[in-house]
């Protein structure tokens, strides 16, 4: 059985999808006004390990998410710089592609953009209007939640102490009621607008979501995900919105993750506290999978606190991992019986597996793997893994990375030819007993990112990572 925590129901439900064997998905996706930060990258992280479980788990996924390329932070920068919204917001969305990539995140199967998605947004406001769920003021339009007796159900809020939500523009438009969101602004002098029968004007924040998602998942899909920050007004809103239009439920599961924090406040543009992908991995040499593995390995409902020794621990966690399928892939093995190792893997892979399946617990399913490599290194040191073993323990480890994608497949790699020459010459010193030279040979191409290995077969080399990353 497969459960997760459904902020929806306040508790662990089964996971069962709408349609056998296919999950679909929508995940909140960026706003690309500036480069997405680490903390972001927690929702997507944890995203990506949902929808990499399932599709371990044998499920088909579709996976939506959408690119949120119209919103005030966007239309103030790109009006004050004298550029359109694509021109200011490519480089961004550009380089988000790139993080994902870095991050071994796989990509969705659909990116909309909510530009591209004007016309459906302004039916959906039609079509509320039409049903008396939503009104115009002063050329805005904006859902009248009087009308929506559900309202407040996924984040338990108290309508009647509630105050207006950070996203909501109270201050910027009039509105009968402070509760109520805005699902079209009126065109503000100067800005950009788009000019529709609603009049001149742009999308409110939420509408993009309940429209992209409708149009390529259907009214009603299995799972909707963002960080805890989405529930409150997003989701609310988009809820709303949805299920006044279609008058279906809109999403079975709800899962959010809760925030990724520095020094106790929340990772944010305004806290002035963010870290980018690209400033981890070139200013201070962080390996982009040892980001992921940290990521990963706290409880997406638990927060994570970042700190650059978690980062240099998951280095060094990750290092055991790859040091393992190193031994198991160089060394020579003996012929002979699997049974060690087949015990070792039906007690492992069942820790794995239920697990994950029990609300993602990526703390039983990485002591599965780390207990695992223990007890297999212990085999390993007494010469009881056969060749065979050697290949279910590779096999094992690499098909669990199908879920924690932290060993992507790496370009072969090649030694320079000035290398090979420095370990041709620390052979020779050592068949000359120059053991002083051949030691220093060894720690400086070790200093280089080069340790060297003498096995029974000969020199082995691997590549380590850079001794800690710089602060
Ligand atoms: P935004 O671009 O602000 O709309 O955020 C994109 C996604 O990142 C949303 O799902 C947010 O909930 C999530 N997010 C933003 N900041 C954090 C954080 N510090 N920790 C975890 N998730 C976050
Ligand atoms: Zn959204």
């Amino acid at each position: 059985m497969i459960r997760f925590f459904n902020t929806m129901s306040g508790k662990l439900d089964e996971f069962r999808p709408l349609e056998e064997g296919v999950v679909k998905l929508y995940t909140c996706g960026p706003t690309v006004y500036d480069y997405a930060h680490i903390g972001n990258f927690r929702a997507y992280i944890f995203e990506d390990l949902l929808k990499r479980f399932l599709l371990f788990k044998g499920y088909k996924v579709k996976h939506v998410m959408n690119i949120t390329d119209v919103e005030d932070k966007i239309i103030r920068a790109a009006t004050e710089l004298g550029v359109s919204l694509q021109q200011y917001t490519k480089n961004y969305t550009d380089a988000f592609f790139q993080d994902l990539e870095r991050l071994n995140i796989l990509p969705a199967d659909v990116y909309p953009r909510a530009t591209e998605h004007i016309p459906e947004m302004v039916e959906m406001v039609r079509a509320l209007l039409d049903k008396g769920f939503a009104y115009h003021k002063d050329g805005s339009y904006y859902f009248d939640i009087s009308r929506f007796p559900d309202y407040g159900r996924l984040s338990k809020i108290d309508m009647d102490a509630r105050k207006v939500g950070v996203r909501i523009d109270s201050d910027e438009y009039e509105k009968e009621s402070v509760h109520d969101f805005a699902l079209w602004k009126a065109q503000k002098e100067g800005e950009f607008f788009w000019d529709t029968e609603l009049g001149p004007g742009r999308p409110g924040w939420h509408i993009e979501c309940s429209v992209m998602s409708s149009k390529y998942l259907g009214d009603s899909f299995d799972i909707h995900c963002g960080g805890v920050d989405n529930i409150f007004p997003h989701h609310e809103n988009e809820i709303a919105q949805s299920e006044a239009y279609s008058g279906k439920r809109f999403v079975r599961y709800w899962l959010h993750c809760q925030h990724l924090v520095r020094d106790g406040q929340k990772m944010s543009k305004s806290q002035g506290n963010t870290i980018s992908i690209r400033e981890l991995t070139t200013e201070h040499g962080a390996d982009p999978m040892a980001l992921r593995l940290l990521l990963l390995s706290t409880h997406y409902r638990k927060m994570l606190n970042f700190t650059f020794d978690a980062l240099h621990q998951a280095g060094s966690s990750l290092q055991r991992i790859r040091d393992f399928l190193y031994e198991l892939e160089t060394r020579s093995f003996h012929e002979g019986d699997t049974a060690p190792v087949e015990d070792l893997l039906r007690a492992g892979e069942a820790e794995f597996e239920s697990g994950l399946g029990d609300d993602l617990n990526i703390s039983t399913a990485l002591s599965a793997i780390f207990g695992l490599i223990k007890k297999a290194n212990i085999l390993l040191s007494r010469e009881e893994i056969s060749v065979k073993g050697a290949v279910l323990l590779v096999a094992a480890v690499r098909s669990w990375d199908r879920v924690l994608g932290i060993l992507p497949a790496r370009e072969p790699q090649v030694l320079p030819d000035e290398i090979k020459h420095k370990i041709d010459e620390r052979e020779r010193a050592r068949a000359a007993k120059d053991f002083a030279l051949a030691d220093s040979i060894r720690d400086e191409l070790l200093a280089r990112g080069i340790a060297l290995e003498d096995a029974k077969e000969g020199v082995r080399w691997k590549t380590v990572p850079p001794a800690r990353p710089k602060k």
